[in-house]
């Protein structure tokens, strides 16, 4: 029976995936990161620690800086979608302003999309020392 408990246990713990979708702390998977929800005017703000384990996010000075690579790669990736979806709907070999404007908005609209989850994939996908404990999840929250 105890054994039983343990394995139901095992299947409550939130997924990876699903907890970086969502924004919650690599390690507990229970606190936030951010203050607001995605597309929101707030959803800039970041919490410096996780409101449930009390993980620094910020591990070190300037930790953050490599999320702008991750940022690239995301706004490349957008911004050709973005152009051959033009081309497809329109067909439109001539104007280089149309293309212009489509990446433009494209960057702008996707922007608080990449600056948060920039951060998410650097702490879930490319920090060894961000991996997921059990004891973190289970702890109760501190006062
Ligand atoms: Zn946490």
């Amino acid at each position: 029976m105890e054994n039983n408990k343990e394995i139901t246990k095992e299947y409550t713990f939130p997924g990876e995936f699903k907890s970086a979708i969502d924004g919650k702390c690599p390690r507990c998977r229970k606190g936030n990161m951010f203050n607001a929800p995605l597309f929101s005017f707030k959803s800039r703000k970041m919490k410096s620690h996780c409101p449930h384990c009390g993980l620094k996010f910020e591990k070190e000075p300037g930790y953050f800086y490599v999320a702008m690579y991750v940022s690239y790669a995301f706004v490349v990736a957008e911004l050709v979608t973005a152009c051959v979806a033009t081309y497809i709907f329109t067909h439109n070999l001539e104007s280089p302003w149309l293309y212009l404007t489509v990446a433009i908005l494209a960057a702008f609209i996707m922007a608080p999309f990449n600056y948060r989850y920039s951060r998410v994939v650097l702490m879930y996908w490319l920090t060894p020392q961000f991996k997921f404990r059990e004891e973190f999840f289970l702890r109760e929250k501190p006062e």
